[in-house]
């Protein structure tokens, strides 16, 4: 009775009645945090729930992860198979761990999975749904305190690609030399059957140089540095390995002219097996033109055309939340996560293409965050020094912010320190009458939202 594929006995339809049960009995009593107790509770009693209930997806599952923007990629590709008519099982943003996926599966119908994995997790959920695609965008470093080194990731998530059966369709950056070489066949040295490889092809693009955030990445096959022709976000770009002459495969799904317009997003021509497609994004940065090729690479394998796929993206309105600007008082706040290097880089970048630019940076260490914030002397604040009217840095490390971007050059009579997440803020709404930035890690943007919720601030996503 215990077939692992079923959809269970008795027993395990009890269990999955009472961890449904406990959901609702959590809801109605107002608990913050229930959102994924239904799923902890379930693969408690049961840790085989994950593939148990999956085998109900007749449709497949799709995997997306990545360092920075797997919810953004996951928002997009659920965007595009809803304008198909096929919404899918999908975990909420930051639910992204085994009991984030469980949840979804118990209390959600459909017959086509999409989830949002964390990085750590991805060898054990692949392994459970055996999906039908894995979406593979970006391996930075992030939290080394909670994860190791990136490499060791890498072999991990090589071995679960590995692990997939044959035919499991593989979506991955040509552009970061880890993930590509993920779809290397070790025995022909060919791609492996299934992969669709993206990429950026637009030069001008290109970093003028490597950033603070670079770390040195090498051959997966021989260990020798690799040698860049240009990057375009952090470590991902045109590489090739001077010793063993490994190269960037070539993606077919290729940006190859890019026009960013700041903090209004950008218009991007994508090359796709068979033509071309134009594609509007109301997100900003280039670091979202690589969440929405990967997002047009899964759409692609999962069936959808082209056409769609751009008219999904274009309709999109950032409701998953990665940006949005709130009404206050008589200004308005942008709210833009920062959390790593690289992702703070992307931020940083985009800002610097507004002008003169009001701030209020929230750094926390709580667990959530990463406790070593080291990070940020790693993050290019240099890029701002020139464009800051004034900044207030927030949160439990606010000063060392505000230490970070004294010597990043940011003229010290700009800089205030208020730890106070509250207060911090009101004092920056007052001392910006336009718009201000705020850039929160992880638990200071679940502080700063749940205290605009409180205020009865209307969330105004942004178009
Ligand atoms: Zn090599």
């Amino acid at each position: 009775m215990a077939d692992r594929g079923g959809h269970g006995g008795p027993a395990f339809l009890a269990k999955r009645a009472l961890a449904r049960a406990i959901g609702v009995a959590s809801r109605r009593s107002g608990r913050g945090g229930g959102t994924t107790l239904p799923g902890r509770v379930l693969l408690r009693l049961e840790p085989e729930a994950i593939a148990r209930l999956g085998a109900r997806l007749t449709g497949g599952a799709t995997i997306v992860s990545a360092t920075n923007g797997k919810t953004t990629t996951a928002g997009m590709i659920a965007a595009i198979l809803a304008a198909e008519g096929r919404p899918p099982v999908h975990n909420r943003a930051g639910s992204n761990m085994t009991w984030g996926v469980a949840t979804a599966l118990l209390e959600q119908r459909g017959s086509e999975g999409l989830f949002e994995v964390d990085e750590a997790w991805l060898p054990r959920v692949a392994e459970q749904l055996t999906p039908r695609l894995i979406v593979l965008g970006n391996l930075f470093r992030d939290q080394l305190d909670r994860y190791g080194e990136m490499e060791a990731l890498a072999e991990e998530w090589a071995k679960a690609v590995v692990a997939a059966p044959a035919g499991t369709g593989l979506a991955l950056n040509a552009d970061d030399p880890l993930i590509a070489d993920l779809g290397r066949d070790p025995d022909t040295e060919r791609p492996r059957d299934g992969v669709l490889y993206f990429g950026i092809e637009d030069h001008s693009q290109a970093l003028p140089e490597l950033q603070h955030a670079f770390d040195a990445k090498h051959c997966r096959r021989c260990g020798h540095p690799y040698a860049y022709e240009v990057a375009f976000v952090g470590h991902l770009g045109h590489y090739s390995c001077p010793n063993c002459g490994a190269q960037r495969p070539r993606p077919e799904v290729a940006a190859t002219r890019i026009e960013l317009r700041g903090m209004e997003g950008s218009t991007t021509t994508v090359r796709v097996p068979g033509g071309e497609i134009e594609v509007e994004l109301p997100l900003p940065g280039l670091y979202n033109v690589y969440n929405a090729l990967a997002a047009i690479a899964a759409g692609l394998r999962l069936g959808v055309d082209a056409d769609r796929i751009a008219a999904a993206l274009r309709g999109m309105r950032a409701a998953f939340g990665r940006v949005e600007t709130i009404p206050i008082g008589d200004g308005r706040v942008s709210i833009l996560l920062i959390k790593n290097p690289a992702g703070a880089n992307e931020v940083l970048r985009t800002l610097a293409q507004e002008g003169e630019v009001d701030l209020w940076i929230g750094l926390n260490d709580r667990i959530a965050d990463g406790r070593d914030v080291s990070w940020i002397w790693d993050a290019d604040f240099e890029v701002l020094a020139g464009a800051v009217r004034r900044v207030t840095c927030a949160g439990t490390r606010a000063p060392e912010m505000a230490l970070r971007l004294k010597y990043a050059g940011w003229p010290e009579e700009s800089i205030a320190v208020v730890p106070g997440i509250e207060t911090a803020l009101d004092a920056a709404v007052a001392a910006s009458p336009g718009r201000l930035f705020a850039l929160p890690t992880y638990t200071a943007l679940l502080e700063l939202r749940k205290l605009l919720a409180d205020r009865g601030l209307a969330k105004e996503f942004w178009r």
